[in-house]
């Protein structure tokens, strides 16, 4: 996208409410009339919709289902998502920030842990006031895709489903109602989810690395009614956790005063479970608290209605080919452990959005700086998800892993800059995810250094009080030995 003048470009950055936000001139003149193709107009597309509007090129979005806004159910993947930093960060650019926090988002201080035997405690996520939001994927989907819609150089095309693209070109075929219809742009923008059909086309291309992981667990939604009073069933602030070694369920709040239940656990187990009684003989054993806010019938209803979905994680690299660059769950979808596949991907769209300010719109310089910055991140999320797998369903019951982040946030309320808990790096700031590791990692070595000290120290002071009970030794023997001691300390 060199830069290019005409006519219609000086006429849309006169108009200024095209562009809004803080892109300059210079920036929508250099853009001219070039028009992006985004393929998906799911959370990452619609995301990116909006941000390229209000650089002045000509935005079209193809999406394979029908515009959500008019259905009455939509099918797919989780009710509602947990929002934190990163994600409020990229809607915050686009002026979207306040809107769904404000106005929709159900603040969750912390981790509610739900025991077998019904005692719940609460984990904060991070220090007093700090939380996540529930917010739901519908609500969030649409907002975007109404935002993008009122750009006038933004053109929505929904029953689109991508068939075949050439990613040199820019040249796509789609499938719509049918018929098939053909397509040219200067950017392809693959934002089509996990299963991407850009990305399919790029693994065409000679070395593109790839890699995909499904994990044994499958998930199901089920729902947590309102009470009789209307009222939410639980206490609404907190996402609420039935950790059970090789299984889990938890549950985020939604804006009707509903839960959304979400059950983790290995195919295996959810075909084990074939009839009521074996259901709910399941859930005695294992959630009991959770019957009566379900209620039995609706837990059967449901349970047995729906089918569990798999969850896969992908790695690959590069992310760009001439014309095309993957984003979201396209280029790196996780396992949803961490919260973090949406907050990912629309931190991708900050990126781009910085590089392409960066390189004046020069996409030969934009794509392959996306590549390199953003791969190192994308995997390194992916492999904390997959880490925080085990965390959820397991650790959170650990004795060790309770005083770990006791003695984390104890550490973080007095030295704030430099003690940040792997958790509230992630979740609270946009450290870039590998640093974030690599700084855990140090705080790892540090929390060792120190464990191994202090043992070092009982075990002198030990040995200490056992040499001076000792009545039968004699008195130059302790003074031999402390002068041994004092020699080696000096090293001789
Ligand atoms: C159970 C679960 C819970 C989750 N919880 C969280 C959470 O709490 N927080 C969080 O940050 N993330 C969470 N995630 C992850 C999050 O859902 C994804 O990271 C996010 O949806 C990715 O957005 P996307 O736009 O890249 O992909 P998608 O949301 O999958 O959107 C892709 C879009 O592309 C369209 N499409 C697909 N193929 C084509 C084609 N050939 N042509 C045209 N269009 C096409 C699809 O119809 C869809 O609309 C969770 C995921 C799961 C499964």
């Amino acid at each position: 996208m060199g830069p290019q003048k005409s006519a219609e470009v000086s006429r849309i950055t006169e108009d200024g409410d095209m562009m809004g936000g803080d892109v300059s001139d210079d920036l929508i003149i250099a853009s001219g009339e070039r028009k992006v193709a985004i393929v998906g107009g799911g959370l990452v597309g619609a995301l990116n919709a909006c941000y390229l509007a209000r650089r002045g090129v000509e935005v079209h979005v193809y999406e394979y289902r029908g515009d959500i806004r008019q259905m009455e159910h939509v099918p797919g993947r989780s009710i509602n998502l947990a929002l934190s930093h990163r994600g409020r960060s990229a809607l915050a650019r686009v002026g979207l920030e306040d809107l769904v926090i404000q106005q929709h988002g159900i603040p969750m201080y912390g981790r509610m842990i739900h025991a077998t035997d019904g005692r719940k405690k609460v984990i904060p996520y991070g220090k007093a006031g700090q939380c996540i939001y529930s917010v739901g994927r519908r609500y969030l989907n649409e907002t975007m895709l109404s935002e993008a819609e009122t750009h006038p150089n933004v053109h929505l095309h929904f029953n689109h489903k991508l068939l075949h693209s050439d990613l040199k070109t820019g040249h796509m075929v789609f499938e719509s109602n049918g018929q098939e219809v053909q397509a040219d742009a200067d950017l392809i923008l693959g934002c089509d989810g996990a299963y991407s059909a850009v990305r399919r086309q790029m693994m065409k291309a000679p070395r593109f690395n790839y890699s995909q992981t499904y994990i044994p667990h499958g998930y199901m939604e089920l729902c947590i009614p309102p009470t009789a009073t209307g009222q939410f069933a639980m206490e609404p602030n907190y996402l609420h956790i039935w950790p059970r070694g090789e299984f889990m369920m938890i549950a985020l709040p939604n804006q009707d005063r509903t839960w959304t239940v979400t059950l983790f656990m290995p195919f295996a187990v959810f075909d084990r479970i074939t009839t009521p009684d074996e259901l709910l003989e399941f859930f005695r054993e294992n959630y009991r608290d959770a019957i009566p806010l379900i209620g039995e019938e609706k837990l059967i209803k449901d349970f047995f209605s729906n089918r569990a979905s798999p969850l896969v994680s992908v790695k690959c690299s590069p992310y760009h080919s001439p014309k095309a660059l993957i984003m979201g769950d396209a280029a790196h979808a996780m396992v949803p452990f961490y919260g973090q596949g949406m907050n990912a991907g629309f931190e991708d769209c900050l990126l781009l959005d910085d590089l392409l300010t960066k390189h004046d719109m020069d996409l030969e310089r934009v794509l392959p700086e996306y590549t390199e910055v953003r791969n190192p991140d994308a995997e390194a999320i992916c492999d904390l998800a997959m880490y925080n797998y085990v965390e959820m369903r397991h650790l959170v019951n650990s004795r060790a892993f309770l005083m770990r982040k006791a003695l984390d946030s104890f550490l973080h309320t007095f030295f704030p800059n430099s003690w940040t808990p792997l958790y509230s790096m992630v979740s609270f700031t946009r450290v870039r995810y590998h640093q974030a590791i690599a700084h855990k990692e140090r705080q790892d070595k540090i929390v060792f250094g120190g464990v191994m000290t202090l043992a070092a120290a009982l075990a002198a002071g030990v040995a200490y009080l056992a040499q001076r009970g000792d009545l039968w030794r004699s008195a130059t023997e302790v003074v031999n030995e402390q002068a041994r001691l004092a020699l080696s300390r000096l090293g001789l």
